[in-house]
Formats: structure tokens, C-alpha cells, sequence
């Protein structure tokens, strides 16, 4: 049987190589993207998967986005919501427009998208939910409020969803990623990314892909008793 995998921010970094895994797994796979429709047409072509257009924030173009992807692909028994954003600032320095932004997209997405998806997943009584959340998120870091709250909030959605698909067949989990080598961290100063990289114990950014592995069993039938759980995969970086 082709599950069907929609995976948010599918077409760049963390979430292009989840998306590749999925793909090779044998899944029928939806990679949505924001506004980088070169990029997006080129991972397209290359890949050969389907890609759709919607901003995770806006929470009716999410139930849009899940009808049409339902429709062209299938329904949906695989969601990994791996869209984020960051607009760093210390507190004073930081928005309310930053603040906002982050929250409605990283966190504020998570929830859209499983909104879109948990009925169906209900009614065939089989689902995987994968949140992307971060180590920043576990840790706190200096000038990410917005997105340490958001990536924060991210484990507590994980653990409550959790609740409320296990009797269905719907399996929630965090996977925490640490540093990688994305165009996310290419926009940290290389002297801060230094710093950073010297406090990782296995001495390097994280690979997409390695990312990409721990995410792809969570969405596997053979991980139906995880559930409610976070894999950190940060190089050591934070244990707890
Ligand atoms: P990238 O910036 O490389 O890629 C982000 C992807 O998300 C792109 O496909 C982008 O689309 C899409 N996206 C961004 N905003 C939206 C939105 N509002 N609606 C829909 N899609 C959106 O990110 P990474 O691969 O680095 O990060 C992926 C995830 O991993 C994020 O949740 C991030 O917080 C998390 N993470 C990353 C770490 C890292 O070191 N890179 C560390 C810890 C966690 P488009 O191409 O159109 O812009």
C-alpha cells in the first residue's frame, strides 16, 4: 500500500531531504513550499515530486492545501511539519510583527496542518504526525524568544496530539534537530557560527539527511508504539 506523506517546507533544507527519504521509502509524497517557486520548480523536476504553494501561517489555506493535495495525491497518512522560519532580536529589540510572525508559522502551522489531516487520519484509523521542533526549543537561546517559544510550544502541542490520536492509530512525535548545514544556519554570522559549532561534541553541523533518517521512521509502521516522544538529534549539544 503508497502511503501518502505531505511535508511542510518540503522543497529546501531539512525538509527537501525528508522528503527525498519518504519518496525513496516508497511514499507517494506533497512537499509544500512558501514563495521560492525557482527553487521549488527545480526540486519538482529533479525529483519528480509534486509540489503546492501555501503559507503554513494562513489557516484556511492549510484545509485548501490538504483538499487539493488530497485530491492530486491522495489522502493523507503522513504529516511532517517541518516549515519554520526565524527573525532573531533580543527581547527590546525584537517586534511584535517578529514575535508574531514566528509563533504563527512555526507553531501556529503545526496546528493548522493537523487540523487538516487528523480527521481523515482518524477515519482510516492510521496516522503519523512529526513535528520539527529544535533544540532551541528545548534549550532556550539568547536573541530566539519568538522561536524558542514557538519551537517550545511545539513539544507541548507533540505530547497533547498524542493523547488524542493514540486510540486511532495516530502516532505524534518531536524530532529536535540540532545546528545543520541549511540555508537557515548560512544566515548565522560565521564567527557566532564558530562559537557554536566548538560547543557541539561531535565537532560539526548536523546533515539534512541525518535529520531526514530519525524523521523517516517515526513515519513507518513499525514505530506504532512511539508515541509522544521527542528523538533529539543535535550532535550532543544538549542532552537531557
Ligand atoms: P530552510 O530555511 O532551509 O527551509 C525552509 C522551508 O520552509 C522552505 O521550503 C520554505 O519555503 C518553507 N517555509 C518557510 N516558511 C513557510 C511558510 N510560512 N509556509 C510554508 N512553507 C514555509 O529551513 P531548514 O531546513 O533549516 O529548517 C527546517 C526546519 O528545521 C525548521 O522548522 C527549523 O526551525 C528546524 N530546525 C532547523 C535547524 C537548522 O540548523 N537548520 C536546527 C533546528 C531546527 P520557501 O522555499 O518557499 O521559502
Amino acid at each position: 500500500m503508497t502511503r501518502v506523506a505531505v511535508v511542510t517546507g518540503g522543497t529546501r533544507g531539512i525538509g527537501q531531504a525528508i522528503s527525498c527519504k519518504l519518496q525513496q521509502m516508497g511514499m507517494a509524497v506533497a512537499a509544500t513550499y512558501n514563495g521560492n517557486d525557482a527553487n521549488a520548480d527545480e526540486f519538482a523536476e529533479r525529483t519528480g515530486i509534486k509540489v503546492f504553494r501555501w503559507d503554513v501561517a494562513d489557516h484556511e489555506a492549510c484545509l485548501e492545501g490538504v483538499r487539493k493535495v488530497e485530491e492530486q495525491v491522495g489522502p493523507v497518512d503522513v504529516l511532517v511539519n517541518n516549515a519554520g522560519i526565524t527573525q532573531d532580536g533580543t527581547l527590546l529589540k525584537l517586534a511584535y510583527e517578529q514575535w508574531r510572525r514566528v509563533i504563527e508559522t512555526n507553531l501556529g502551522g503545526c496546528f493548522n496542518m493537523a487540523k487538516a489531516v487528523f480527521e481523515g487520519m482518524k477515519q482510516r484509523s492510521f496516522g503519523r504526525i512529526v513535528n520539527i521542533g529544535s533544540v532551541n526549543g528545548q534549550a532556550g537561546q539568547y536573541g530566539q524568544s519568538n522561536y524558542a517559544a514557538a519551537k517550545s510550544g511545539i513539544h507541548g502541542l507533540t505530547k497533547a496530539l498524542a493523547q488524542e490520536g493514540a486510540r486511532f492509530g495516530i502516532t505524534v512525535n518531536a524530532v529536535a534537530p540540532g545546528y545543520c548545514d541549511t540555508d537557515m544556519v548560512a544566515a548565522v554570522p560565521s564567527d557566532v557560527l564558530a562559537k557554536i559549532v566548538s560547543r557541539i561534541p561531535v565537532g560539526r553541523l548536523g546533515r539534512a539527511e541525518e535529520i531526514a533518517d530519525g524523521v523517516s521512521f517515526l513515519c513507518t509502521e513499525r514505530a506504532g508504539f512511539i508515541t509522544g516522544s521527542t528523538l533529539s538529534i543535535n550532535g550532543g549539544q544538549h542532552m537531557y
